[in-house]
This record gives structure tokens, C-alpha cells and sequence, in this order.
């Protein structure tokens, strides 16, 4: 059980990453979904022991990794938001190289523990092949190999999908999903979609503060009855998203497809109920009404 109290990290220049963040991760997989900026990677790095924060507690299985990350080390992984490659060595060479940086024991030789995490995130048939020649799923992967090495109770992976392409964001996912069998692993996100393909459990970050930590099923729960799906002019979407929040405004078949939230009142003429996604629920909780115009590409719609 991960446990953090009460976060704060304040950078150089008063910028505040984390504004109190407490929330209890359980084994299994857990998001943390937020957008750019929010605090994502700092909490991380706070998590891995790469990073002091300015106050509050972060405690692993009791002990505090604030305190004392060298104990905590080995029982965790990391695969941070910018992993760096060796673009001239191979697969292999570039794993075994991190094993021995991380100081990972292998009682049965290091060639075996390498084969054996190569073999374990599907890249076995490419160790041979040197990392530049990798797509970006299978740099991922390797990423993920060095980071479950050691057998870590908690694993941190920081927006592994963001620029992979869909083919690769799946073989990814189920990678994730059978890793978190039998530990933590948390997974940090801006992708509606990675929560809702992996997990159970879920925080919204925003500006360093959670405003919610629920499940998917509650998440869309909490708007059942609130969402309506229409279609609207071009004209009249800039004027629906300045007074509502516009959850989604798509072309779809050259019409302006739009799902607004309405806490209260009636629907605008033509919209219908609609049951809420996670994508409405993540943008209900992180929006308010006209921040949605700017942030959605609706003048794509013209
Ligand atoms: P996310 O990973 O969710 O995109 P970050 O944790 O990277 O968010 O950043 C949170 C905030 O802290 C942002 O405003 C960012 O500009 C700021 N920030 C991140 N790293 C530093 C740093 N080393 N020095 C100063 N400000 C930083
Ligand atoms: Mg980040």
C-alpha cells in the first residue's frame, strides 16, 4: 500500500507543482489522470526519490521514501515521462547496461535475468536489434522491462502511451494489465482512454490539487441524466460553448455534433439525453463552462 500525505512542491520561482495532494493507492492498477501541467511528473519523481518535496509524507509498505529512499529503492520501478535511449546499443545491451546501473541482483547471471524481462515484454525476437531501429511501442516496452526488474511491489509509469499509435497503446495495455496482477502500479495519464482500458480505480489532477479520486463506473454515474447530444449551426456552437460546458464538438458528416452538461434546466431544442462517457466526466470535473470553448477544436467545425 502506498500511502501519501499532504504533498506540497513548491519549485524555484514559486511555482506550486502539488498543492496538499493525499490519496492511498492499493495493489492493482491506479490512474492519474490529469492534463499538462498539472503535477503529474512531479508527483512521480517525489515517488521515485528523485525529487525533495517541500513538505508532506510519502509512505511505502510503512516506510517513508522521503526519509529513506534508499530502502525503498528496490522495491520500486520507474519508467519516467522522458526515458532516455542508447540509440547505438542493442535491446539487450541497453537492459543490461540499466540492470547494472540499478544495482538489480541476479543470482542466476545477468545474461538470464536480461532474457528472461526481454522475454517478459515481448521483445525477445529484437534483442538483437539496436534500440534505434525500435518503434516507439517497443521502446516502451524495454522501458518497462528495466523498470520491473527486481520484482518491484510498486511500479510508476509516467504517460507511457502518449505518442504511440493505436496498434501499439493496445499491445501496451495488456502488458500494463498483466503486470498489475500482483503489484501497484500507477499510471499517469492525460489519455481519457488509458483510465477506461486499465483501471479500476482513479485521481484527477489539476493545477496540483485532486478534485476526485472514483472509479470509472462513478465518475459517470455522478452525470447520469446531465448530458445531451445534438446538432448544432456553426454559428450557434461558438454561443453553446460560451454558456455551456461543451463536453465534445465533432464533425460528423459535415454537422457539428456537440454533447453539452446541464446540471439544471431544460435541453436546447433538437438535443436529446445521452449517457455520459468518461471523456464527459473528466472534462465536467477539470472545466467550467467556456473554458471548454477554447479548449475544444470546434472552429475545425467551419
Ligand atoms: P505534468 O507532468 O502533469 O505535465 P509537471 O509535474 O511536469 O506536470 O509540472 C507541474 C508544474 O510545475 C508546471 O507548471 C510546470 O511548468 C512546473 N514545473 C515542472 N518542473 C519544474 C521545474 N524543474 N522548475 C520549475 N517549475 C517546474
Ligand atoms: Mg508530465
Amino acid at each position: 500500500m502506498l500511502e501519501i500525505q499532504n504533498l506540497v512542491k513548491v519549485y524555484p520561482g514559486a511555482v506550486a507543482a502539488l498543492q496538499g495532494v493525499s490519496l492511498r493507492v492499493p495493489l492493482g492498477m491506479f490512474g492519474l489522470l490529469g492534463p499538462n501541467g498539472s503535477g503529474k511528473s512531479t508527483l512521480m519523481r517525489i515517488l521515485a526519490g528523485l525529487l525533495e518535496p517541500t513538505s508532506g509524507r510519502v509512505v511505502l509498505d510503512g516506510v517513508d521514501i522521503v526519509a529513506e529512499p534508499q530502502r525503498v529503492w528496490p522495491q520500486l520501478g520507474h519508467l519516467p515521462q522522458a526515458f532516455g535511449f542508447y540509440p547505438n546499443l542493442t535491446g539487450e545491451e541497453m537492459l543490461t547496461h540499466m540492470l547494472r546501473l540499478k544495482g538489480v541482483a541476479a543470482p542466476r547471471g545477468a545474461p538470464k535475468l536480461c532474457a528472461e524481462l526481454l522475454e517478459r515484454v515481448n521483445l525477445t525476437a529484437a534483442a538483437k536489434r539496436k534500440v534505434k531501429t525500435y518503434s516507439g511501442g517497443m521502446r516502451q516496452r524495454l522501458g518497462i522491462a528495466q523498470a520491473i526488474s527486481g520484482d518491484p511491489v510498486l511500479v510508476i509509469v509516467d504517460e507511457p502511451t502518449a505518442g504511440l499509435d493505436p496498434e501499439e497503446r493496445v499491445r501496451f495495455y495488456r502488458l500494463l494489465a498483466e503486470l498489475a496482477e500482483n503489484r501497484t502500479i500507477l499510471l499517469s495519464t492525460h489519455i481519457v482512454e488509458d483510465v477506461a482500458m486499465l483501471c479500476p480505480r482513479f485521481a484527477v489532477i489539476r493545477q496540483g490539487r485532486l478534485l476526485a479520486t472514483t472509479t470509472p463506473g462513478e465518475a459517470r454515474e455522478a452525470l447520469a441524466g446531465t448530458m445531451f447530444e445534438g446538432e448544432v449551426a456553426r454559428a450557434e456552437l461558438e454561443e453553446l460553448a460560451a454558456t455551456h460546458l461543451v463536453t465534445q464538438a465533432h464533425l460528423v458528416e459535415g454537422r457539428n455534433r456537440v454533447r453539452l452538461h446541464l446540471p439544471a434546466g431544460a435541453a436546447p431544442p433538437g438535443f436529446a439525453a445521452a449517457l455520459p462517457t468518461l471523456e464527459d466526466a473528466y472534462l465536467v470535473l477539470t472545466r467550467s463552462a467556456g473554458e471548454t470553448a477554447a479548449a475544444l477544436p470546434i472552429r475545425a467545425a467551419s
